[in-house]
């Protein structure tokens, strides 16, 4: 990542500078050209007019000497003044071995007025230029009735030595420049890399038997800040969730092990021995209680672990509630006036309707109705109201049995749970399941489950399910 980001960060920089560098370079090579062609203009133009004023004079030449030309690359300038037909009339006396010839259509282009710039890479005799050669220019010029043709030359060396040493900086200085924004850009990415390395190096060392450890938080609260903070969370939830699954393993097996202890015990014991008919049908009557227990438990699990990863499909239809508690209730009749236990049903004049699984609800009110009648007092009443409002359906059920203590109020609804209570009744069918199941299928159809109670007052369950046609 850090030596993607360096390149990244060189290349992009390398390819600025050099489009940069392309630029600035024809722009001022452009300019010195120009600057170039624009002092042989003004020379040839001022031998021109001096032409113009007074003719050929052998003296010309010393006048134009004094010809001053602000300029910065030529130390010189050659002149020649040629006839009509170019021959040659006067030159600068630098000019021995050299001469500087005219082409015939560069003449007649003269001829017409116009001024003609060129340039001569032909070797000078003299060593007056070098291998870049001389620029240029041959200017129309006129006296009475003659005409002339003013040549005037600078070399170019000036220019393109300045030129070529503006091009070996560029050389040098480019690579150079890439170089150290490489390493300044690998300098930099470490240091903004320091705290990525330092969340990676913590984090590697949580692991599944080291959730409680969480990565440091710097307190700048930038991005990496906020990341650790959010992965922190993260790891708050699976540290919850790996205590609620190792909480669940160890409640699974444990419950799961009483009936397997009690179940081998009575094999062991009446294989000791011959048994008759009767004692064989005993045993395994026993067997059989503690085989539909163990069942029991394993549907129970299977139920929760399905619902709470919802992979169980639920039969969405529209569901009269008054029917379902009416339907729970005579079901459970049975059962209740076995210990002379009344169930006053208290509905809604109108139908209360909700989406859901008709059968799964009724098991939710059939197994609150169960805990009513098992947790009451022979004799006793309980109260199951159907009401709501426009929003949601309510569906109460009162008992008057021991209660649930304040502490406990929250963990009955947990897998396995039971009231200490519930657990010296010696009830071998209480699992401390029925509760967990009921919240996760309410749960599952968005509604609520809730429980108000106080110890020796009895308990009142209320579930609340959202309703599509309000009362
Ligand atoms: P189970 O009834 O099989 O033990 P539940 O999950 O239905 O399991 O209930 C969990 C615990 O909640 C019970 O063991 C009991 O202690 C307590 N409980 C549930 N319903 C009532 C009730 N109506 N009155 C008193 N305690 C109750």
């Amino acid at each position: 990542m850090r030596a993607k980001l360096t390149l990244a960060f060189a290349g992009i920089f390398g390819a600025t500078l050099i489009i940069f560098s392309v630029i600035l370079y024809s722009i001022f090579a452009n300019q010195s050209r120009d600057e170039l062609d624009s002092v042989l203009l003004a020379v040839a133009s001022s031998v021109s007019e001096t032409i113009k004023e007074t003719g050929i004079k052998t003296e010309i030449l010393d006048q134009i000497e004094d010809i001053n030309v602000p300029f910065t690359y030529a130390s010189w300038e050659y002149i020649e003044i040629m006839d009509a037909s170019g021959n040659i009339i006067i030159r600068s006396e630098e000019l021995a071995a050299d001469s500087l010839t005219i082409s015939p259509d560069v003449r007649e282009e003269v001829m017409k007025g116009n001024e003609v710039y060129r340039t001569v890479t032909v070797p000078s005799e003299d060593n007056l230029w070098d291998e870049n050669g001389v620029r240029l220019i041959y200017h129309p010029a006129a006296h009475a009735k003659e005409k002339y043709i003013v040549v005037a030359a600078v070399p170019l060396s000036n220019v393109e030595n300045q030129l070529s040493n503006l091009r070996l900086l560029f050389y040098f200085a480019i690579p150079f420049t890439i170089l150290f924004s490489a390493v300044v850009g690998w300098l930099f990415s470490r240091r903004a890399y320091t705290p990525v390395k330092q969340l990676i190096a913590a984090l590697e060392s949580i692991t599944a038997q080291n959730l409680s450890a969480r990565l440091p938080v710097n307190p700048s609260g930038d991005e990496i800040a906020r990341l650790a903070g959010e992965l922190n969370k993260m790891i708050d939830r699976l540290e919850n969730s790996f205590k609620v699954l190792k909480q669940f393993t160890s409640d699974a097996s444990h419950e799961l092990k009483t009936p397997l202890t009690i179940l081998r015990g009575e094999i062991e014991v009446t294989l000791q021995k011959a048994r008759t008919k009767d004692e064989y049908q005993s045993v395994l009557r026993d067997n059989l209680e503690e085989v539909s227990r163990l069942q029991s438990i394993v549907e129970g699990l299977l139920m929760l672990s399905k619902l709470e990863t919802d992979r169980i499909i639920l039969q969405k239809e529209r569901v009269n509630l008054n029917e379902v508690v009416t339907d729970a209730v005579s079901k459970m009749s049975a059962l209740a006036s076995r210990k002379r236990i009344r169930i006053k049903v208290v509905v809604g004049q109108t139908f209360l309707t909700v989406i859901g699984d008709q059968k799964k609800l009724t098991n939710v009110f059939i197994n609150l109705l169960d805990n009513a009648i098992k947790y009451s007092d022979e004799g006793s009443e309980i109260l199951c109201t159907v009401g709501g409002n426009s929003e949601k359906a309510e569906v109460t059920i009162r008992d008057r049995g021991p209660g649930i203590p304040e502490s406990e109020l929250e963990k009955i609804f947990e897998r396995f749970y039971r009231t200490d209570s519930s657990r010296t009744r010696g009830d071998s069918f209480s699992l401390g399941l029925g509760l967990s199941i009921a919240r996760a299928v309410v749960e599952s159809h968005r509604g609520k489950i809730t429980v108000r109670s106080k110890a020796g007052e009895g308990s009142e369950f209320i579930v609340s399910l959202p309703i599509i046609i309000p009362p």
